[in-house]
């Protein structure tokens, strides 16, 4: 068993990124992505034992065809033999899921109906799952989803203060994504602290492209920080996070917005883009303040950690103690001074960094940060493929 491998899958409207990975022993045998689909310009890019291909691909330049250059890359490698089953990642699961799940007929149809809250995810993971179908027929699929790990929340903190039936008949209320990370961060550092995660609490940080905030009480979440949709909570890299309701009115009714324009800018010309006017990119922003003290790029600073800050500082309502705060994903990861700026908004918690240990801690490494006479703060690189890996084989051998 331990030779099996997992094929994931995380599709999105015009790329499909792919790993194999062995849940057992954690080894990645082959990843890549599949860029510009449904233009001309479509290409995989592929890495397989540490040599890396780009290579056209050919028409209709669909998710389709993406998955058939893998299936005939896998061929030609002898790896066909090894994989055991394909895990999707799909964005949301409602109230319908808050486990990984076998993927049949019904389960599609779910899929389907849940693209009414989130057109932009629901319906293209299903294109993945059924190219992946077409391509990989005899094997088993598992949908992993966004939304599963916050399942747990309370009533208190999903429901919105709106009439009770939009809750009731629409299913309008918070369902918080970025789920599978948080779990796993949650479980390495409850394994760092040398505790189940059923006994853990505390509050981890998902700071990447897309961020979001959670509290986990007893290994379970019980808040977070995005919503109906992922455009929800903190300042993001191109979203805008939480703003004022009113605003959309006043953008409409009295700026003259037509409603994809609302869209589209809190969506993609907001957050670290639309406050600093530089880019998305926070090593951009962090290179515009230390080379030339550039006073927009220190204000989108300030701006993105104290959101992030005043988060962390709320959740302590939802949580029964307190064990670490964990910092996650591209931002959380490696950039050692948002976590100082946000760290130093919270020192009234008992939280301080120690400088050294904060500036070591990047490009993968995890560790603590604190210092000694601190509560703990963790970095720990997330790795959502290998959740899905996971779960999907437990899923499998579960069923045999
Ligand atoms: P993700 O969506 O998790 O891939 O994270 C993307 C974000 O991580 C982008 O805003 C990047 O600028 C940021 N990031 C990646 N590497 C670094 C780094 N070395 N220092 C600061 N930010 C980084």
């Amino acid at each position: 068993m331990s030779q099996q491998t997992v094929l994931v899958i995380n599709c999105g409207s015009s790329s499909l990124k792919f790993s194999l990975i062995n849940p057992s022993s954690t080894q990645v045998t082959i990843s890549g992505i599949a860029e510009r689909l449904l233009t001309s310009e479509a290409f995989i890019k592929i890495s397989c034992n540490n040599e890396k291909s780009v290579i056209p691909l050919t028409t209709p330049f669909d998710h389709q065809v993406a998955l058939q250059y893998l299936v005939d890359f896998l061929n030609k490698h002898g790896l066909t033999e090894q994989v055991s089953a394909v895990g999707h990642r799909v964005v949301h699961g409602g109230e319908s899921y808050s486990q990984p799940t076998l993927i049949d007929n019904n389960v599609k149809d779910t899929i389907n109906g849940l693209a009414q809250l989130a057109p932009l995810h629901n319906p293209v993971n299903l294109i993945g799952i059924t190219a992946a179908e077409q391509a990989f027929p005899d094997l088993k699929q598992v949908a992993v989803f966004d939304t599963a790990f916050h399942q747990s929340m309370p009533e208190k903190a999903f429901i919105y203060g709106l009439p009770y039936d939009l809750y009731k008949e629409q299913g309008i209320r918070r369902y918080g994504f970025h789920g599978t990370s948080h779990y796993f961060v949650a479980t390495k550092a409850a394994q760092a602290l040398n505790m189940p995660l059923s006994s853990f609490s505390g509050i981890t940080a998902h700071l990447g492209n897309g961020c979001s905030v959670c509290a986990i009480d007893n290994g379970e979440s019980v808040d977070t920080s995005m919503g109906l949709t992922p455009l929800a909570g903190v300042v993001m890299g191109t979203r805008s996070g939480d703003i004022d309701p009113s605003i959309i009115f006043h953008l409409i009714n009295q700026l003259g917005y037509s409603l994809d324009e609302v869209d589209t800018l809190l969506n993609k010309k907001s957050g670290l883009l639309g406050i600093s006017q530089m880019s998305n990119d926070c090593r951009t922003i962090e290179d515009a303040i230390i080379n030339d003290n550039n006073p927009q790029a220190n204000l989108t600073m300030d701006i993105f950690c104290y959101r992030i800050a005043k988060t962390i500082a709320s959740y302590m309502a939802a949580i029964s103690h307190f064990d670490a705060l964990v910092f996650t994903g591209g931002i959380g990861e490696n950039s050692d001074l948002i976590r100082t700026r946000v760290v130093r908004s919270l020192s009234l918690l008992n939280l301080k960094l120690d400088t050294d240990k904060n500036t070591d801690i990047r490009f993968g490494k995890a560790g603590s940060i604190n210092s000694d006479d601190s509560l703990a703060c963790l970095v720990i690189p997330t790795n959502e493929e290998l959740v899905i890996a996971m779960q999907t084989q437990q899923l499998i051998e579960q069923g045999e």
